[in-house]
């Protein structure tokens, strides 16, 4: 029999491995070689971080949640504060940034985010080496 490490964890630390950039599963292994560069497995446990094809659609929805909650949170919070006058200049500015920024800044994270949801919920990956 062997001893395999019990990878298993709770969604929040899962998710939290996966906004540092970690691997989902083992929580050790960085999962970037750079910050766009994506490895293909686990230095330390072996995760296959590429799963298959249309894999990364989820991320990309992730991204994309993500930049729309904090634009929607920023507008409404933007509207509330200032109303009723309104500095429409600033708020475009600020909106027009942030939208072209945040998902590039994101998009590592949403990736290892999503891989950890999907650990998460999918755990027979949890056993491949
Ligand atoms: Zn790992």
């Amino acid at each position: 029999m062997s001893q395999r490490k019990s990878y298993s964890k709770g969604m929040f630390t899962m998710a939290m491995r996966g906004f540092r950039r970690r691997c989902p599963r083992c929580g050790q292994g960085k999962a970037f070689e750079s910050y766009f560069k994506l490895k293909e497995r686990c230095d330390v446990c072996g995760y296959n971080f590429y799963r298959e094809e249309g894999y990364w659609t989820g991320a990309m929805i992730m991204n994309i949640a993500a930049c729309e909650v904090w634009f929607f949170a920023f507008f409404v919070g933007t509207l509330l504060s200032t109303w009723p006058d309104i500095l429409w200049g600033p708020v475009m500015l600020v909106a027009l940034i942030t939208n072209g920024l945040l998902p590039v800044l994101f998009y590592p994270h949403s990736k290892t985010m999503w891989m950890a949801l999907d650990l998460h919920f999918h755990p027979a990956g949890r056993n491949e080496r």
